[in-house]
């Protein structure tokens, strides 16, 4: 929906760590690598909405699950 790409694009790096209440993750599921925002999704990397060195283990209140990787 355009109202989400709206959304988006003002919410890029709009964030703190401590906005997003960002925090080791509770189980794997949830953790950075399996977001939707961690680029690249290595072991440490960057979030498009949470500014600063992300790591794969960790999660936020942001949390968005990656629906599918390309494929290749
Ligand atoms: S869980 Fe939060 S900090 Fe981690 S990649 Fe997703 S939006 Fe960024």
């Amino acid at each position: 929906m355009p109202e989400d790409v709206d959304d988006m694009a003002t919410k890029i790096w709009g964030l703190s760590k401590r906005a997003a209440n960002y925090r080791p993750a509770s189980k794997p599921e949830v953790r950075c690598e399996a977001c939707k925002y961690m680029f690249p999704p290595l072991a440490l990397g960057g979030c498009r909405l949470v500014r600063g060195v992300i790591q794969a283990t960790a999660t936020c209140d942001e949390f968005t699950p990656r629906v599918r990787q390309e494929a290749g």
